[in-house]
């Protein structure tokens, strides 16, 4: 794919989404600290000085929204690249507990609450399915990286560690990694089941399942038309570790080893965001981690991307919420 560096902005959307209380925040009498105006895609988050920041994005998504609401308004579009042969990463990003997971997967007995993946799913096979003139292959991949280490969530040894090659034809790929063929939704689907509960999760004061490991779902979806022509579009889903400071969880030994890699790889991929939003960098810092690096030809280029921030409506999250909000900045067109 061609690579360039300016006029990114267009590229990238970033969207926040605060979830409901949780019955911890209940128990605590918790306050609320965000407002949103969703029309315009503003949120006011309220300091415990009393001062509000406020900050505008692609969209703002208040407690009641729905995963529904979010593939319609903004992910859409971007599927739709990807059938058409582009490439386009979706990211949710947050402290841990904010609705990572719920926003990419969400729940599956409450229909309008679907997340991002199996709505992805539906939406491709349903075009693959009436697109005529173009016959369609869908394959998938699930991987995650764990203190900088890549596994295969869907290998038949997902303890391997994988290594990261180049190719001069294939670019960036990761050597080992097994490919699924996919026919159906359904297929998808259990691959989605399968991949998520060999992902590492590790016990932490603010959650106890929380997932310390950022997982991408990739999804290729080749196309050949009736000439011979051949595309390849690559949906990649991806579930980011926990953003928050090891300090406030109470980390210590490996749990500390995690916090700094998973912040590494989060300041890796906030810098290559902004550099490409910015437009005036001539060196986009792929390199620095093994999350960028993999999604190199994903970020940049002719690629969509969109951030999920995550946000909890406490004030006892305030700080988090403060630091959620001003990386989603970061990532944002002007
Ligand atoms: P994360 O993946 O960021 O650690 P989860 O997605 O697991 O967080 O969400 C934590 C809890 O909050 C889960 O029980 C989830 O069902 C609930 N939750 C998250 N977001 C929402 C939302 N928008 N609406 C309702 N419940 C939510
Ligand atoms: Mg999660």
């Amino acid at each position: 794919a061609r690579r360039h560096t300016g006029g990114m902005a267009e590229c990238v959307r970033v969207i926040t989404r605060c979830r409901p209380f949780n019955d911890r925040e209940k128990a605590l009498s918790s306050k609320l600290c965000v407002e949103m105006t969703p029309s315009s895609g503003q949120v006011s988050l309220q300091g415990p000085d009393g001062i509000n920041k406020d900050f505008t994005f692609d969209g703002a998504y208040f407690m009641d929204s729905t995963g529904e609401q979010i593939y319609n308004d903004i992910v859409f579009p971007l599927v739709e690249n990807v059938i058409e042969g582009y490439n386009g990463t979706v990211f949710a990003y947050g402290q841990t507990g904010a609705g990572k997971t719920f926003s990419m997967q969400g729940v599956a007995d409450i229909v309008s609450q679907r997340g991002v993946i199996p709505r992805a799913f539906d939406h491709i096979f349903t075009a693959t399915a009436t697109t005529e003139n173009v016959k369609f292959l869908v394959h998938c991949s699930y991987l995650e990286i764990y203190n900088e280490e890549v596994r295969d969530l869907l290998g038949a040894d997902n303890k391997q560690k994988l290594e990261i090659k180049e190719h001069a034809d294939r670019g960036v790929y990761v050597a080992g990694l097994s490919m699924h063929v996919c026919h159906d939704v359904q297929a998808c689907k259990e691959l989605m089941d399968r991949g998520f509960n060999n992902r590492h999760v590790g016990a932490t004061l603010m959650n106890k399942d929380s997932s310390r490991s950022h997982s991408i779902f990739t999804v290729y979806v080749e196309g050949i038309t009736e000439s011979g022509s051949i595309r390849m579009g690559k949906l990649n889903l991806v579930d980011l570790a926990g953003s928050e400071r090891q300090s406030k969880t109470g980390a210590t030994g490996d749990r500390f080893k995690e916090a700094t890699k998973i912040n590494l790889s989060l300041s890796a991929l906030g810098n290559v965001i902004s550099a490409l939003v910015d437009g005036k960098s001539k060196h986009i810092p792929y390199r620095d981690s093994k999350l960028t690096r993999l999604l190199q030809d994903s970020l940049g280029g002719n690629t969509k991307t969109i951030m999920i921030a995550c946000i909890s409506p406490s004030d006892n999250n305030y700080d988090e919420t403060l630091s959620t909000l001003r990386y989603a900045n970061r990532a944002k067109n002007i």
